[in-house]
């Protein structure tokens, strides 16, 4: 008679987390091996089974055990806590049967049921400290020689892997995590959030939220497993969280831009992506085309490593063909101590002003030395120079270039006002008005980009009329056009909704329209698409555009 082999993972210790297979498989097998707490553990479960059980480090014999018994012809159930593939029974079993010559649909027969490892379970009670690349480090040197474990942990660190420890310590082995904790604290911030989960999911289950330069002044043992955040793992009250993605970017007010889905996993938003770093594809002209062919030149911005080098590197010194991950700070900012290539990026866009559009030389220096080695300026089509820095002091730089003069205003969905140079100055009556209208509105935060265009005389040649909101001021008043589709094959100018409306109206009346498009826009909804989907707008009425006449095409093409 055929036997079979259940090596079954029941997860951290509670009935509800383990998986309905893994019942059914303790329900099938007529004998159960597992160390003497797990066979515990599962008890309530156990109806008929014959109980094998040993002691914690009797594992090679429990694994015989198993193979002698399925080789009688019995179905037997081996047991490990979590995942019975990861530190647990799965591979031994596997070694024993290898080495009695056995094959894969060889008898016994064998199935690894899965289990919740210990990594997701802990996660899962500490918030999502996880979510990004992680792996597992075992500090037990009982079957890896410590001097491999120590590289493990390097490579990890230097990677930017967030880290799950299991086995961290017992009552003789206490100088394994002292150790991790002294590697760790060479390439991440002392102030890394550390989770210590002692006992998930059972009666003695213990929860400690602290840090990296805090975490050994806590009870850690064998029951504990460690999970060590990356250089984005966050606190929020209690819960421990790992972003996504690396948010790099922010803007004013200190507010991390969103990534709306369809800006994700474009080389250009996720600089970090393998596609940014190869080089294959590249930031496109103002973020509107899709990709361009990479120049050689052309580079995202400047870093000391990308993650994908970091790791390179650090599996280079594994195999010994790579040199040491640095330990000096050569590679680290200086104030955060996290490497370079993590540490965020400060976003703005910079203008000399609504009307004036000359930058001094001693603002462009200012420019210059803000940027750094490291930042880029890039100019754009709404008269802004967008300036991206790495810095850990926004505040600091947004002082610096108010001080020189410059307007400061967020960068991404938000409110823009575009105004002419009021030919150079000369046709200067309007000009309050744009500022009035600029200080009140420019850099609101809207669903998406909202253009104002403001021309101070007839010729409106800034194209005024070709903005989402475009202004006209012409003796003293103004026409107003709503809607403009500012970009694409079917781009046209805005509805002339209204003409010589009154100077001092034009702010008010101005701002409660784009307080219409910020309230009832929909996600994402440009603002000539709210226009004709709502129909009028503080009473102007929105009218289709005539048709396109389609061309007969004489070859029928
Ligand atoms: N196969 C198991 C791991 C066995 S190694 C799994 O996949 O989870 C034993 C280590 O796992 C322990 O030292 C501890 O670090 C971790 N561990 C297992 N169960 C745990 C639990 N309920 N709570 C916290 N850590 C646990």
């Amino acid at each position: 008679m055929d036997g079979k082999i259940l090596i079954i993972g029941f997860g951290p210790g509670s009935f509800e987390h383990i998986t309905v297979r893994a019942r059914e498989a303790i329900q099938e097998s007529q004998v159960i091996i597992g160390y003497n707490t797990y066979v515990d553990l599962i008890r309530d479960l156990l109806t008929h089974q014959d109980i094998v059980r040993t002691g914690m480090t009797e594992e090679v014999s429990r694994a015989q055990k198993a193979v002698d018994l399925a080789l009688e012809g019995k179905v037997v159930a081996v047991i490990s806590s979590g995942d019975a593939g990861v530190y647990g029974m799965a591979g031994l079993v596997y070694e024993v049967l290898i080495e009695r010559g056995w094959h894969n649909g060889d008898n016994p027969s064998v199935e690894v049921v899965p289990g919740i490892s210990a990594i997701h379970s802990c996660a899962a009670l500490l918030g999502a400290p996880v979510m990004h690349d992680a792996c597992t480090i075992s500090l037990s040197d009982h079957l890896t020689p410590w001097s491999v474990i120590e590289k493990r942990i390097e490579a990890a660190a230097a990677a930017d892997f967030v880290i799950a420890l299991y086995n961290p310590k017992s009552g003789r082995r206490t100088r394994q995590i002292v150790e991790t904790q002294r590697i760790l604290l060479k390439y991440r911030h002392p102030k890394t959030p550390v989770g210590l989960v002692k006992s998930a999911y059972r009666d003695r289950q213990q929860v400690v939220r602290t840090t990296l330069e805090d975490m050994l002044n806590h009870d850690i043992g064998m029951l504990t497993t460690v999970l060590i955040g990356n250089a984005s793992t966050f606190y929020h009250g209690d819960l421990m969280i790992t972003p996504r993605g690396y948010q790099r970017k922010y803007t004013l007010d200190a507010v991390e831009q969103r990534l709306r889905p369809g800006e994700r996993l474009r080389p250009e938003n996720e600089p970090w992506s393998l596609n940014a770093i190869t080089g294959e594809s590249w930031r496109p002209a103002n973020g509107r085309e899709e990709t361009t062919p990479v120049e050689a030149t052309e580079k995202p911005l400047a870093r000391e490593k990308s993650p994908r080098e970091w790791a390179d590197a650090a599996l280079a010194c594994l195999d010994g063909t790579g040199q040491a991950p640095p330990n000096n700070d050569a590679h680290m900012d200086a104030s955060t101590r996290m490497p370079t290539s993590l540490a965020k990026i400060l976003e703005v866009a910079v203008s000399p002003g609504v009307a004036n559009k000359k930058f001094s030389p001693a603002q462009l220096m200012l420019l210059a030395e803000l940027a750094g080695e490291e930042g880029e300026l890039e100019y754009t089509t709404a008269h802004q120079l967008i300036l991206r820095t790495h810095t850990e002091d926004p505040a600091h730089v947004v002082d610096c270039l108010r001080n020189a003069g410059f307007t400061v205003l967020p960068v991404g969905n938000v409110v823009k006002v575009k105004a002419c140079d009021f030919c150079d100055g000369e046709k200067f009556d309007g000009i309050p008005c744009a500022e009035e209208i600029s200080r009140r509105l420019a850099g609101l935060p809207v669903e998406k980009e909202l253009r104002i265009g403001f021309n101070g005389c007839a010729m409106a040649c800034y194209g005024a009329v070709n903005e989402d909101i475009g202004l006209v001021f012409r003796k003293g008043k103004f026409d107003l056009f709503l809607g403009g589709k500012t970009t694409g094959r079917n781009a046209a100018p805005g509805q002339r909704v209204a003409e010589g409306i009154p100077a001092e109206q034009m702010p008010d009346l101005l701002e409660r329209i784009v307080n219409q498009y910020r309230e009832h826009a929909f996600p994402g909804e440009r603002f000539h698409k709210f226009f004709a989907r709502v129909g009028q707008i503080e009473g102007f009425v929105h009218q289709e555009k005539p048709q396109v006449v389609v061309a007969d095409t004489v070859c029928g093409g």
